[in-house]
């Protein structure tokens, strides 16, 4: 970005945009950015540095992801960064991985296992499903363990930054591949109850930092998702922004690589 010109402070500020969205340590040869924003004058003619971003594209592995700056509040001044489809970037985590019809289980350091028919540690929360019900990814990330043991049944493990994983247990079917990039609601596998299990449902685990931990007990990042009133107008609001920065061209188009 700074060969590009950018300044250290827009620098910043795309990073910001996209903290929640993709791992800046896990760019590839080939991820490209567009940003449209604007520039700051002193008096009309001392150039000061980019005021604000109005849109970027940043196309990781391949796959665009998109960002608006929409002013929610206008009398507050409040303003927040959306995709295409007027989903927050920063909701980093959806609350559970499937549309559940009830906790059967949540994280303990001691519950009597229903299958071993002992006591131990229960490291996720167990999400109680039909048969064949979608499993989704809780956030963006890639897929780093998609595969069978005794225990888990058929389980994907997906990787969301360095700080973060998520592994989902018992799958009747997976649907993703080791190294494959998955998108925060995209489905990874179905309900089951393969492996140590009694019935269908989804054990959910939750990594921080290499360590399993309670979801629920973690001030995890999130935001408001866009009002539905507010929806029309968004999307009235970035359909002149998505056209012009859609009909950019990236910087590095007419170069062999
Ligand atoms: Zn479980």
């Amino acid at each position: 970005m700074e060969e590009e010109g950018l300044g250290m402070a827009a620098i910043y500020e795309l990073s910001d945009i996209y903290r929640w969205s993709i791992d800046f340590f896990r760019l590839q040869k080939g991820d490209r950015f567009k940003i449209i924003y604007t520039e700051r004058y002193i008096n009309d003619s001392i150039y000061a540095g980019i005021e604000s971003i109005e849109a970027a594209v940043f196309e990781t592995d391949k796959t665009p992801f998109y960002a608006f700056d929409f002013k929610t509040d206008s009398i507050n001044n409040i303003s927040d960064y959306y995709d295409e489809n007027g989903k927050t970037l920063r909701s980093f985590f959806l609350k559970a991985p499937v549309n559940y019809s009830r906790i059967s289980s949540r994280f303990t350091k001691r519950r009597f296992h229903p299958v071993q028919k002992r006591w131990k540690a229960h490291k996720g929360t167990d999400y109680a499903a039909a048969y064949g019900t979608p499993i989704v990814s809780t956030a963006n990330g890639v897929v780093i363990k998609s595969g069978y043991t005794r225990g888990n049944g058929n389980y994907v493990k997906v990787q969301h930054n360095g700080t973060y994983s998520t592994q989902y247990l018992h799958m009747t079917k997976r649907s993703v591949k080791v190294g494959q990039r998955v998108k925060q609601g995209q489905v990874i596998g179905t309900v089951g109850s393969t492996g140590l299990a009694t019935g269908p449902h989804v054990c959910y685990r939750f990594w921080v930092n290499g360590k399993q931990v309670d979801p629920y007990k973690q001030n995890l990042p999130s935001a408001d998702p866009l009002p539905n009133e507010k929806m029309e107008d968004y999307l009235n609001f970035i359909q002149p922004l998505k056209d012009e920065i859609d009909l950019l061209s990236f910087k590095n188009d007419d170069q062999v690589l």
